[in-house]
């Protein structure tokens, strides 16, 4: 009820765009009706926690944030979602993301932009909570929630989680089924939670993973316990500082609480070593042509006659004016971009010039990893994002400013890795920065415990 009234008091945020308050009540006291019989309940039982719209809830708008959705009620729910629901957890509602999860600030919702919480000095500026997964992050930040599903695709959850001064981890790509969640692309998409702390994550995601035959890459492994992991013993693990993560124009304060973390690690035991990974400068070019290429095959099914919406017809417009008027209106600015450069990218002419040799690269990306974790690495610290917190709307015009802000966290998914946003500090005007550590393949645990050290 406390979160409910928070809620309906923060609509200014812009963070919950569906609410669902009387699932909220039922759940919740199906939640205390379990505790008080006291067998067993999972950590996540009563935990009030909010729902990126990019899942499918049953019964409940779900709407990728875009008005081709307008309407939509899915007749299932996600496999995650309904993770956390049998784990006990109280949905609050549907949370505010860019348009099919595209971006980096949160603009491109059909509902509007959710804002961050925190305020650079005295400005009242409105600063972006950061995107894909921005209404998940402000929710968090600001106790709308205790914790929040996001999804990471090139950097989702780990850059809003940094923006607002949470935590959020992307697992190892298969460790939480894709079932029911709004398909970006597919070969990155991960499902992780954003919290306000590293037990908290490690509590949520236990509750989010299992193994899923709905989902054909989802990982036939058990799941650790990942509390059990938050040891804070980190003595004689090895850490990497990447030196193609130093990029030019950084700002120092990013340098000066990267060195902090690094000196933190060391303090707690690990020993520390630089590395290289050679090919990081082409990740983020090579993102951006497998996301889209993904992105232009996946986005094909809305059409006007499936899901959500279908556009106005004129007399005598037949199926191709049904499909071309149902997507010009349906899909915003951003989406159409990414559809138009996936097609053309996977187009008969290009396909090898762009797609397969950015598949190539990330081949390459991926193996500069796998080069460090056979060194004996154990994770990878480097800053999360290259900036604190924008103002919303200056970046907005500049699609390709704007795709700079993942440069350090899209090499992750491209990899399949799991990687892990910590707050690390604020900056001179007192917004919050993040730490990313990036983990070996299904170590989440150790992970998240390495995480934990620099808590
Ligand atoms: N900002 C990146 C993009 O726009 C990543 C988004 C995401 O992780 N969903 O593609």
């Amino acid at each position: 009820e406390a979160c409910l009234t928070a809620i309906d008091g923060a609509d200014a945020l812009g963070a919950f765009v569906h609410k669902t308050p009387e699932i909220a009540m039922e759940r919740a006291k199906a939640a205390d009706a379990r505790l008080q019989g006291r067998e067993e309940a999972p950590a996540m039982c009563g935990i009030p926690v909010g729902i990126k719209d990019l899942f499918c809830t049953k019964g409940v708008a779900s709407q990728a944030a875009s008005r081709i959705l307008e309407g939509f009620r899915p007749e299932y729910e996600s496999t995650v979602s309904q993770n956390l629901a049998d784990a006990g957890a109280v949905m609050l509602g549907k949370l505010n993301m860019d348009e099919f999860a595209m971006g980096s600030s949160n603009e491109t919702s059909v509902y509007g932009n959710a804002v961050n919480p925190w305020r650079a000095g005295n400005s009242d500026a409105g600063l972006t909570p950061g995107g894909s997964s921005g209404g998940s992050a402000s929710a968090v930040a600001a106790d709308l929630c205790l914790a929040a599903t996001g999804t990471d695709t090139g950097g989702s959850i780990r850059q809003p989680a940094a923006f607002t001064g949470i935590t959020g981890i992307k697992p190892t790509y298969g460790r939480c089924s894709r079932w029911g969640i709004v398909a970006f692309a597919s070969s990155l998409d991960q499902a992780g939670p954003m919290t306000k702390d590293v037990r908290d994550a490690a509590i949520m995601l236990q509750a989010m993973c299992s193994h899923d035959p709905k989902d054909s890459t989802s990982a036939d492994l058990p799941v650790p316990d990942f509390e059990a992991a938050l040891t804070g013993d980190i003595k004689g693990k090895t850490i990497g500082i990447p030196r193609e993560y130093r990029m030019d124009g950084m700002p120092d304060e990013i340098e000066t609480l990267w060195a902090q973390g690094t000196e933190m690690l060391r303090d707690a035991g690990a020993k520390i070593v630089d590395i290289s990974l050679p090919h990081t400068k082409y990740a983020l070019p090579a993102y951006y042509v497998i996301a889209p290429a993904e992105a232009s095959s996946n986005l094909a099914r809305y059409d006007g006659v499936r899901y959500g919406r279908r556009a106005a017809l004129s007399q005598g417009d037949g199926i191709t004016e049904m499909y071309e008027k149902t997507r010009a209106e349906g899909f915003g600015a951003e989406v159409q971009r990414r559809v138009m450069i996936g097609t053309y990218v996977l187009s008969a002419g290009f396909y090898d010039a762009y797609y397969n040799r950015a598949r190539k690269v990330r081949t390459l990306i991926k193996k500069d990893f796998e080069d460090v974790f056979a060194q004996g690495v154990d994770a990878i610290l480097t800053p999360a994002t290259p900036s604190a917190a924008f103002e919303l709307g200056k970046t907005f015009d500049d699609p390709v400013q704007m795709y700079l802000n993942d440069v350090f966290t899209v090499t992750v998914n491209l990899a399949g890795l799991p990687g892990i946003s910590v707050p690390a500090g604020l900056d001179a005007q007192g917004l919050p920065l993040g730490l990313q550590l990036i983990g070996r393949p299904w170590e989440e645990g150790d992970l998240l415990n390495t995480a934990y050290a620099l808590e």
